[in-house]
């Protein structure tokens, strides 16, 4: 291909075409085979190429690929979200379907004012949330995230959302250990909301395990029930951004589920499509809906393709392949062995600070020095430069920001395919680890 008509996402950068993928791997048309260790941006749940997602996506598409949402709804539709509500816990039972994690973090965020509104207050209209944290593009949703490079050429256009740091263990800035640390970095929340005044406040917004901006910052054991408590204790509804986490990424349908707290309102998305198709959800408890549903009767929100008959078949057909394979059972046992080896590169690279993540979503963070945890310079690339070894080597990483300073630092997150076999894993490592070599080499030499 002589010349490509799209706008590249790195410009300098090989963009290779894809011609299909089979199971964990890409192949491009000259032949070459990635590993994608990434799921994309973990989204390829499934991995590419499953047979069942493909024939219902057939299905569907001979009996109607698209309805209006105003209009019709669909059996697709329908089943999809009696199966979510279904799969997920406490009385999270309505479903808002729409196209991307963006969309579905941006009516999250619109369905919490409108519920306190329902309700005769019209004074919380703001969404709190942290920094280095991820919720989306679209201008409400990148209001929320704690993202200063994402933020910077619209800042604006942006309201003032971030107002607390994360759980970010690897460098406390209480410089203390969980649980000893009395959860200060939650508690800051309640902190924030007597600053700004919880009458303003219609709800919290966290990813419960922090992607793109942190490289899969985990939180402590009660770290979430610490903000339940608060947001509960000053009328605050808890949204739970689950567009990377859930459908199973951490082993559980939501990831919230590990930390045994059941948010108000849930984004979804990546997973839920796997890639297939575009699709993601905001799903809201009986108590969101009721007012809503008791006073105008409708979420004041929607596009075009909401509910999409065709992406809606896939879905479901992605939560059937989930169950009938048992696959989520399986990635608590997948994700310590991955674990394990990703663990034992600190001790063979003196530039892996620190290994982190849940589930089959994981985390490296790249230091200059173990003990000092110093990080590189931005000069030295070490993310770009890691992703791009990785990539001429066949193996696909995704590049996150390792969460200091906002969103500085260099982590890559690690995330294949829920479907990857023990051998895949071994394979995976043994690219990483010709990845990191040749790193090793270029640090010696480029004096990083
Ligand atoms: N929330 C989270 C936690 C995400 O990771 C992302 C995408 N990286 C989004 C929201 C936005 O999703 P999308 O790119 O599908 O709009």
């Amino acid at each position: 291909m002589e010349k490509s008509f799209l706008i590249k996402p790195m410009l300098d950068e090989e963009y290779p075409v894809i011609d299909y993928g089979k199971g964990v791997y890409l192949y491009d048309v000259k032949g070459k085979k990635y590993l994608d260790a990434a799921s994309g941006a973990v989204t390829a749940n499934i991995g590419h190429g499953v047979q069942e997602i493909i024939e219902a996506m057939h299905e569907q598409a001979k009996k109607v690929s698209f309805v209006y949402r105003s209009q019709f709804t669909s059996e697709a539709a329908e089943k999809l979200a009696g199966k979510i509500a279904k799969m997920t816990l406490g009385e999270l039972n309505w479903c808002f379907f729409v196209n991307s994690g963006s969309e579905a973090t941006e009516t999250a965020m619109k369905m919490a004012i409108q519920y306190w509104q329902e309700k005769g207050i019209q004074t919380k209209t703001k969404i709190l949330s942290r920094w280095v944290s991820y919720h989306g593009i679209t201008l409400g949703a990148l209001s929320m995230s704690g993202h200063p490079g994402r933020r910077a050429r619209f800042a604006p256009l942006l309201e003032d959302f971030p107002v607390i740091h994360p759980p970010y263990c690897y460098r406390c800035p209480y410089k203390l250990e969980a649980p000893g640390c009395n959860y200060l970095c939650a508690q800051d929340l309640k902190v924030a909301v007597n600053r700004i005044g919880a009458e303003k406040i219609a709800a919290f917004i966290a990813e419960p395990v922090i992607g793109a901006a942190g490289g899969a910052i985990t939180p402590p054991k009660d770290y979430f029930k610490v903000i339940k408590k608060i947001c509960d204790d000053h009328d605050i509804l808890f949204i739970a951004d689950e567009v990377m986490t859930g459908f199973g990424r951490t082993g559980t349908m939501l990831a919230c589920e590990q930390w045994d707290v059941i948010p108000d309102i849930v984004a979804l998305g990546k997973g839920m499509g796997a890639g297939y198709a575009p699709i993601a959800a905001t799903v809201a408890s009986e108590k969101v809906m009721e007012p809503i549903l008791a006073g105008s009767k409708s979420v004041m929100s929607g596009h075009t393709l909401s509910a999409n008959p065709q992406s809606c078949a896939v879905s479901l057909a992605v939560l059937e392949y989930l169950e009938k394979n048992k696959i989520m059972n399986e990635v608590e046992c997948k994700a310590v062995y991955l674990q394990n080896e990703l663990e034992k590169l600190k001790g063979m690279f003196p530039f892996v600070g620190d290994v982190r993540g849940r589930g089959l979503l994981l985390g490296i963070e790249f230091v200059k020095d173990q003990e000092s945890k110093t990080p590189f310079s931005r000069t030295a690339m070490i993310t770009q430069k890691i992703v791009s070894i990785a990539k001429e080597k066949g193996l696909l990483v995704y590049p996150a920001c390792a969460g200091i300073d906002g969103v500085n630092g260099d982590a890559i997150i690690i995330s294949p395919p829920l479907t990857i076999t023990k051998l895949e894993i071994k394979e995976l490592i043994f690219l990483l680890k010709e990845t990191l070599d040749l790193l090793k080499v270029q640090i010696e030499y480029g004096g990083q």
